[in-house]
């Protein structure tokens, strides 16, 4: 089918009104079907979405049911003109039923194979309740430690991004997205959302041109690239504009530049917010004729759309192509993911259990290991236990911001799962001076946050360990027993000057509907820890920004690197390094990576002209026991017409090694990962000096030096 013709020929149907409608989104959460047949009489909507307030992840949401989704459709399709289908929208961030870790703690895993699948498995959920339309993947990059949706997105690292871009936007809409039970993915939040000032939400935002081309657009490029069917519009301006009634952003970056040809919807509110706060539209009208001229086609639950373009159109100040470019979008991307041909969903059931243990094999594969001092960790099946914190007790705390429809029904407390593996003793206020402490091997430590005080508007002054966890932990150290501290923190969190009250340390996050069994998995080494930072945890919050990825600054500095030279320091009275350094996560065994080996010239034609080069290195196991190792592969230009970061990371592989076992590891590079974007969104390569590291985090010095001649 001729796609385009086809949404032609509907459009030449459609009187204004309807064409106002299919640009518009409106809410249902579960409203009486006479009071909805109203609405869709009346407005004939593209889309509702199944929520009913702008803070979804925090606030609680009806479920709507997959019959009165149908009835709906069915109105929509039988009494109605156009007999368009509606597409119906909800957040299906990271689970529904079973909820998966949250994706910053995925992200982790760096195993993009199994987020692929478990986004498989989250989409024969959702789909099963008829939501057709998700809006997930969020690809902002942060450079702000303290903004509170940094745990709904991948981390500090555009590479990763794409890579979950990839994962989710496969996972979501299937190998054939016109499947009947394919969804579609929304990529968000279009762009530059994470640089929010101080971490601030919904804040003011300055971005270089640089910056935007290769921080905060890579992670879009890439689920442009794996044809994600939608793009979300981002609630804050970029140095004075804001994205969604910037054409430059909203057109020139997202369809000039990547050649995107899904359609745009604006976040929840932020056409009127151009109105309302920002003064950056002087009348409702406006703001909808800012947003829609600028590339925005649908309107997320404003209704300035509905209400405003009819007569900006008659008035001439907006013309009739810019209103049909947007339903031409909607309508072929409803054609193209197959909505004409299957607007309804029937029952399929599925395999809970299976999901459920697809959800504990990814909480599993995305925790952290740390620290192990004296080889704590695993602990010994039956060993006698103590166990504090508030995590240990949090109901569905650990199940993570941002999960709809979780049933907490399927979710258990931590201690639970960990006394199915150990003689667990829970230490409460009283219990300190008792006679366990002389029995006890060791002390398990639950810290962490709660899902209401992550994601959106839940930005932190203090991302330290709070202080009456702290009091817990330093009561626990006088104990004389080993502590484990277990970190079920969904951001990346400060507690360097504490660490020395650890012995072992597990970063956990937030880790779905079986993050309580992955935990008990991991401490008794029933599961290898496999995950590795995909963010900085800074030693100190005054170190903050602190990310990988940075500039070399104008002298040799004690920075991230550490080049130690003391009296250039960042700080007076503090080293530039992090705690933890992204990439970084031990395992229960050791991996030791040879030399590279690599050509060590390699021709600039050649690179332009597509060809690639491999470089190789051995990974060994040297431990005592099976582990997955993570060898990851950072490129630095050494000289270039703009300033190239420290390190960039371009490649990573996982693999599972028994003790002893060793194998080559061969990673690929080409233009794409040694070039760069300039200002206006070019990508070139520059010939000379790279080195180029593979290591086990971002600060190995294992390194070849590359020319490009
Ligand atoms: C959030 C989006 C979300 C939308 C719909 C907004 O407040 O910023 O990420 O998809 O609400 O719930």
């Amino acid at each position: 089918m001729d796609i385009k013709a086809k949404a032609r020929e509907i459009l030449a149907n459609m009187s204004l009104s309807e064409k106002l409608g299919q640009i518009t989104q409106v809410s249902y959460t579960g409203q009486p079907v006479e009071e909805m047949r109203e609405v869709i009489h009346k407005i004939q909507p593209g889309s509702l979405i199944l929520c009913g307030s702008a803070l979804g992840g925090v606030d609680q949401q009806n479920a709507v049911s997959r019959e009165a989704i149908n009835t709906l459709q069915k109105i929509a399709l039988e009494e109605t003109g156009n007999k368009i289908p509606i597409l119906f929208g909800r957040d299906v961030i990271h689970g529904h039923r079973v909820a998966f870790p949250v994706p910053l703690t995925m992200t982790a895993s760096w195993d993009f194979d199994y987020i692929e699948k478990s986004y498989d498995a989250i989409r024969e959920e959702a789909i099963n309740d008829g939501v057709k339309w998700t809006f997930t993947p969020m690809l902002d990059m942060y450079r702000e430690h303290r903004w509170g949706r940094i745990v709904e997105g991948t981390g500090e690292d555009p590479y990763l991004g794409g890579e979950m871009a990839k994962a989710v936007v496969k996972g979501v809409q299937t190998a054939d997205p016109a499947a009947p039970r394919a969804m579609l993915a929304c990529a968000k939040h279009f762009v530059g959302y994470g640089a929010s000032e101080g971490g601030r939400d919904y804040n003011h935002t300055e971005i270089s041109d640089y910056a935007m081309q290769n921080y905060y657009l890579p992670a879009f490029r890439a689920a442009v690239d794996a044809g994600c069917a939608t793009v979300m519009s981002s609630f804050n301006e970029i140095n004075g504009i804001p994205t969604t009634g910037d054409k430059r952003v909203m057109t020139g970056y997202l369809r000039d530049q990547m050649g995107f040809e899904g359609f745009v919807v604006s976040d929840w509110e932020a056409i009127a917010q151009m109105h309302l706060f920002s003064g950056f539209a002087e009348s409702p009208a406006e703001a909808a004729r800012l947003s829609l001229a600028a590339g925005v086609d649908m309107d997320m639950m404003d209704n300035y759309f509905l209400d405003y373009v009819g007569e900006l159109v008659t008035e001439g100040k907006l013309s009739v192509e810019e209103l049909d470019t947007a339903v031409l979008r909607i309508l072929e991307t409803k054609l193209r993911y197959g909505l004409f041909a299957n607007p309804y969903i029937d029952d399929q059931p599925y395999d809970l259990e299976k999901h459920m243990d697809m959800a504990q094999k990814m909480a599993e594969k995305s925790i952290v290991l740390l620290k192990n001092e004296k080889k704590l960790l695993p602990l010994k099946k039956g060993a006698r236990i103590g166990i504090a914190g508030p995590m240990a007790r949090c109901g569905s705390d650990l199940v993570g911001t941002w999960a709809l429809d979780f049933d907490p029904a399927l979710s258990r407390d931590a201690a639970d799962a960990l006394a199915e593996k150990f003689d667990l003793i829970p230490l409460g206020e009283a219990d300190y001076r008792t006679l366990y402490r002389d029995n006890l091997e060791a002390c398990v430590v639950m810290l962490g946050e709660t899902r209401k005080v992550t994601g959106e508007a839940t930005a932190l002054v203090d991302i330290g360990i709070p202080a009456d966890q702290l009091a817990v932990v330093e009561r626990l150290k006088k104990l004389g027993k080993p502590v484990i501290g277990v970190f079920c923190f969904a951001r990346p969190i400060s507690f360097g000057e504490y660490d020395r009250l650890f012995d072992a340390i597990l970063y956990a996050g937030h880790g779905g509907t079986r993050a309580a069994e992955a935990i008990a998995a991991i401490l008794a080494g029933d599961a290898q820890p496999e995950g590795r930072l995909p963010f900085t945890l800074p030693y100190h919050q005054g170190q903050l920004p602190l990310y990988y990825n940075a500039l070399p600054g104008s002298r040799k500095i004690n920075g991230y690197y550490g080049d130690m030279v003391p009296a250039l320091s960042n700080y007076c009275d503090a080293t530039g390094t992090p705690n933890y350094p992204f990439g970084y996560g031990l395992s229960y065994t050791e991996f030791e990576i040879s030399e590279i080996t690599a050509e060590t010239e390699v021709s600039a034609a050649d690179l332009e002209a597509g060809k690639t080069f491999d470089l190789a290195v051995q990974v060994k196991n040297v431990g005592d026991g099976a582990g997955v190792a993570v060898p990851q592969l950072y490129v630095r230009d050494l000289f270039g017409s703009r300033i190239r970061p420290l390190r960039s990371l371009r490649g990573h592989k996982k693999l599972a090694l028994e003790a002893g076992e060793e194998k080559t590891v061969t990673f690929t590079l080409g233009k794409a990962d040694l070039g760069y974007y300039l200002e206006d969104g070019s990508f070139i390569l520059e010939a000379g000096e790279f080195d180029i590291f593979i290591g086990e985090n971002c600060l190995t010095e294992n390194r070849i030096r590359v020319t490009v001649k």
